[in-house]
């Protein structure tokens, strides 16, 4: 139905160029909001990757070598720029995507613009260390780039985690060859006509669109590509380490989660509620670190189950432009189909849907739309697939718990590792069930709530390695260690 009409081509921006795919053949790019193609993906290959890479090889040197005031200014520039197109990005981000343009535009695309600037600045504030063995020896430890590093992001905050990798390994001198989700690539693309115009040398940054399983693995199993940071699911992750494991790729795997809430009778109730909402159902619960697992102390369960059904079927499902909307369009038909699988199987398994479950349809533009109801189910046992597998959508369970010991057991009973967050007001309790827990990150009587430079990632299989802060700096970086004898 739309071969008639020209769609806008997607470009890969290699070596400081916007160019087609060698192949010259895309793959459709929908807006699930609409359920239909508004744009064509460049369909890259080996070949392209291969280009990039040499790209990326040949301005490494310059780039690496660039005092790091200069590259800081220009990551600047990027950041400023992206700020300045804030509306663009927000409604290219929101197309793409399907989350609520007010999201994009308080969340995404700021915290974009701020990774770029975090890191900008973060690298004229990284020393090296020297370890001084009395008046024997001094031990000085030098942080070199590497090379060529391969990011690869996933599709649920697209420009977010894309700048997120990119940032902190232009910034301390390596060159990138980078490619966002095929299934949200659109602001990446804008991403890349902004390094022209901020004067990024040609070369450093390469990004080139395709599927995951041609131009991401060509990125994983490049020779010339030393260094993988890659954000997504852990079956990929799996696949990833697979490949560049026996060839000593350094590996930063920032994977999947089934992340626990953890809420004790003597919580700030309200709080509690009003931000689990938010753990719950923000971004159509396609966020990492969503809460997905609601664990409620028996004394205030029904209360808090009851409060939260009744606000859950308060929230508007719409058009992702429309300002009123707080959910909008899950990121496509097949991850709508899978989500709705998983409602099927916590059905099998013996849960009640409480409210939700189902798809959404919506009138006029809108009617062909991927949209999803908030969905909570009760009455699962907490090691039943349901509530062991990821389902990356605004679909919760809630159980009841008696005590710490109790719930910490069944916290801690999933494969995965990334957040989890507890609701006390005995900062005992919460120092004590904290340390207990098997994850990367813990928010107590908080969601979401992020310091650039703490360490960010999970335990288990969540991932391995930390992003945040200097962490990304070490990892972007090859130490090595000068000895001098006096
Ligand atoms: P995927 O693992 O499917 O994809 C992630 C990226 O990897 C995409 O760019 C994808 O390309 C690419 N890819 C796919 N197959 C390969 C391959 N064989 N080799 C190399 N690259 C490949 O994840 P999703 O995009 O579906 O993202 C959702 C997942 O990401 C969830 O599990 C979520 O928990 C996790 N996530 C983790 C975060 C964290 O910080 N721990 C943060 C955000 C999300 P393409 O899209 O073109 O297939």
């Amino acid at each position: 139905m739309f071969q008639n009409r020209i769609m806008e081509k997607i470009a890969n921006y290699i070596n400081g160029e916007m160019v087609a795919p060698i192949s010259n053949t895309y793959i459709d790019n929908f807006n699930p909001s609409i359920g239909a193609v508004y744009s064509l993906i460049p369909d890259s290959d080996e070949k392209d990757i291969d280009l990039a890479t040499k790209a990326a090889q040949a301005a490494f040197p310059l780039w690496s070598k660039t005092p790091k005031e200069k590259r800081a200014r220009v990551l600047q520039k990027l950041a400023y720029l992206i700020e300045a197109n804030l509306d663009r990005f927000a409604e290219a981000e929101s197309r793409d995507n399907g989350k609520p343009l007010s999201l994009a535009k308080r969340v995404d695309i700021p915290r974009a613009a701020a990774n770029f600037n975090f890191y900008a600045t973060g690298v004229l504030h990284y020393a090296s260390e020297a370890h001084q063995m009395e008046d024997i020896a001094i031990n000085y430890t030098t942080r070199e780039p590497i090379g060529v590093c391969g990011c690869i992001s996933p599709w649920n905050l697209p420009l977010y985690l894309f700048s997120w990798k990119i940032a902190p390994a232009l910034a301390i001198g390596n060159t990138v060859v980078a490619k966002p989700s095929e299934v949200t690539p659109y602001t990446a693309f804008l991403l890349s006509e902004l390094c022209i115009e901020a004067g990024l040398p040609k070369g450093v940054l390469n990004i080139v669109h395709g599927l995951g399983h041609k131009v991401g693995a060509a990125i994983t199993k490049h020779p010339d590509i030393p260094v993988i940071s890659f954000t997504g699911g852990t079956v990929t992750g799996a696949e990833i380490a697979r490949t560049a494991g026996p060839m000593f790729k350094k590996l930063s795997l920032e994977l999947g989660g089934k992340n626990p809430n953890i809420i004790f009778d003597d919580c700030d109730f309200e709080n509690a509620l009003s931000t689990t909402m938010h753990s719950s159902f923000a971004n159509q619960g396609q966020i990492c670190l969503c809460g997905s697992r609601i664990f409620v102390q028996r004394g205030i369960y029904e209360k808090f189950r009851d409060a939260f059904v009744e606000k859950t079927q308060e929230l508007i499902v719409g058009n992702p432009f429309d300002a009123d909307s707080n959910l909008g369009a899950v990121v496509s038909q097949s991850h709508m189909e899978k989500v709705l699988s998983y409602v099927a199987l916590a059905k099998e398994e013996g849960g009640t849907v409480l409210t939700g479950g189902h798809q959404v349809k919506l009138e006029g533009e809108q009617e062909n739309g991927w949209y999803l109801a908030p969905t909570i189910i009760e009455g699962l046992s907490f090691d039943c697939r349901t509530n062991q597998e990821e389902i990356f959508g605004p679909v919760v369970t809630i159980m009841p718990f008696d005590t710490v010991e109790e719930v910490l057991y069944m916290a801690n009973s999933t494969k995965y590792g990334l957040a989890s967050t507890v609701w006390t007001q005995d900062i005992t309790k919460a120092h004590n069930v904290a340390a207990q827990l098997h994850s990367g990150i813990v928010w107590v009587n908080t969601w979401l709530l992020r310091d650039l430079r703490t360490p960010f990632g999970g335990v288990k299989a969540s991932g391995v390695g930390r992003e945040g802060g200097f962490n990304a700096f070490e990892f972007f970086t090859e130490p090595k260690n000068i000895c001098i004898k006096l």
